[in-house]
């Protein structure tokens, strides 16, 4: 193994964890680490949480600091892009012509900042939120407080922005386009919760709410213009034809701002992949061991598409817990070691005074029964997704040291009537356990 060159592309979480994983390991070839970002690894959870509001420093982000590396023998390379990837020669190329061998290859390149897809978008004063970079700025144009800040998206990262931008005491105005947020990620109800959330703190929340464009004045935004709903209607025929949405008055209303940030969502990088002819769908897709169809080239993290055991299908997750613990996995299955990835998907979010955790299968959790227990009107309670008689997701909100329990519910896959998850006084230890207990409770 000693000859052997490990390439990981990517220094995010995911190949940073890779990286480590492979040392951990007993793995003594080289192990190089790419990364595009001028930055040594670090995980982005604080760019729009306590990075941002600017109660965390920059040294608490990073995964390990340089020395850790070097240490570990590992090759990190910050500010190094790969620009083509070259199947047949196992080869890595650079945008200045260098070239890098490797024996195998683990593709972590992560996502990007969906990009405002109208006018006005390249503003000064517009921003997106991916890089530490994004989020010092964001933090410089937020720090001085009384702006007008209108956030773009009412999903997890607009929401936090929003939270961060009112504890500097700006006015702030967040829209989306569902009913309420975060409606496809936990559902009507708990998206009612977060809307109150908000309102109670002070943010102008716009729902059922789309942009037409975002206005500006010397190369800075001054606004952006909110779309009618026969502008909605309309928006695809007009820009068909090249006009403009009609009239003033039939424009919609423009909403000021100093500010404007741009949540709507991430876009896996897989541009090199895809170049390369490996296989790509929603982001490039592997097997439950990160193995993609080129053999010795694995993807993992927010950019792979992972095929999940329990689901039965492809599913590309983009949380942090993903990155920590595929990226140990996929440094595994590069060992030739049996991996079959069928972690429970989990975030969190902090957002004012609410923390919380989910944990379960999003899309088996859509038509599912949601039972409560604790207090929703303090904000402290947790939430289960109950479908055919088994939790398939749960959140907890304001309730600590739950999680695993959570978890450990989900994946046993027991039988649970909801008045007993209803029911404060019973621990989850105690349902699991009885259930265990029950012939048959199981099957
Ligand atoms: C603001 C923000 C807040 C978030 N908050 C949460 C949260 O609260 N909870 C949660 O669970 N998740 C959260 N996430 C998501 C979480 O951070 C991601 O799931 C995680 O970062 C994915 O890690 P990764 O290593 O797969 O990719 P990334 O972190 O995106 O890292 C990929 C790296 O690869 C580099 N790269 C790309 N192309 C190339 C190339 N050709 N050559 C070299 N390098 C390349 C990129 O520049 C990047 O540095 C948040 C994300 C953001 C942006």
């Amino acid at each position: 193994m000693k000859s052997e060159t490990y390439v990981i592309v990517g220094a995010g979480l995911a190949g940073a964890r890779a990286a480590e994983a492979l040392r951990a390991e007993g793995f003594d070839g080289r192990v190089v680490l790419l990364g595009e970002e001028a930055e040594y690894p670090y995980i982005r959870p604080p760019l729009s949480k306590d990075y941002l509001a600017g109660t965390s420093a920059r040294h608490s982000i990073d995964v390990h600091q340089a020395e850790w590396y070097a240490g570990q023998d590992i090759e990190v390379l910050p500010g190094r892009a790969v620009t083509a990837l070259t199947l047949d020669a196992r080869r890595l190329t650079f945008a200045d012509g260098g070239t890098l061998r490797y024996d195998r290859l683990l593709l972590s390149t992560g996502a990007a900042a969906r990009p405002f897809p109208g006018d006005g978008g390249d503003l000064a004063g517009v921003h997106l939120l991916r890089t530490v970079g994004d989020s010092t700025r964001l933090k410089e144009a937020l720090e001085p407080g009384r702006r007008r800040v209108v956030v773009v998206g009412a999903g997890w990262i607009g929401l936090e922005v929003a939270a961060a931008a009112r504890g500097y005491g700006n006015d702030v105005t967040v829209l989306g386009q569902g009913a309420v947020p975060l409606e496809r990620a936990v559902g009507a109800e708990i998206g009612a919760i977060f809307a109150q959330l908000h309102r109670d703190n002070g943010v102008d929340l716009r729902m059922e709410t789309g942009v037409a464009e975002i206005l500006g004045a010397d190369g800075r935004v001054t606004g952006v213009r909110l779309e009618t709903a026969a502008g909605r209607a309309t928006a695809g025929e007009a820009a068909a034809e090249g006009v403009g949405s009609g009239t003033d008055e039939e424009r919609g209303e423009v909403v000021p701002a100093d500010v404007v940030v741009i949540g709507i969502g991430a876009t896996p990088n897989t541009r090199l992949a895809l170049d390369a002819g490996l296989e790509v769908a929603d982001g490039i897709v592997v097997d439950a061991a990160f193995r993609t169809n080129e053999p010795g080239v694995y993807a993992v993290g927010d950019v792979a598409s992972v095929f999940h055991p329990v689901l039965g299908h492809h599913l590309r997750v983009e949380h942090w817990a993903n990155a920590e613990n595929a990226g140990r996995a996929a440094a595994l299955s590069m060992l030739d070691r049996a991996v079959s990835y069928e972690e429970i998907p989990y975030f969190y979010t902090d957002q004012f005074d609410l923390g919380m955790e989910y944990s379960g299968y999003g899309e088996l959790a859509r038509d599912a029964e949601l039972v409560f227990r604790g207090d929703r009107s303090a904000r402290e309670f947790l939430a289960f997704w109950v479908a055919d008689g088994r939790v398939v997701a749960g959140m907890n909100v304001n309730v600590w040291g739950v999680n695993d329990s959570v978890q450990t519910l989900i994946r046993s896959r027991i039988r649970v009537d909801p008045s007993v998850l209803r029911d404060g006084t019973r621990s989850l230890e105690s349902i699991i356990g009885q259930a265990v207990e029950a012939p048959g409770a199981g099957s």
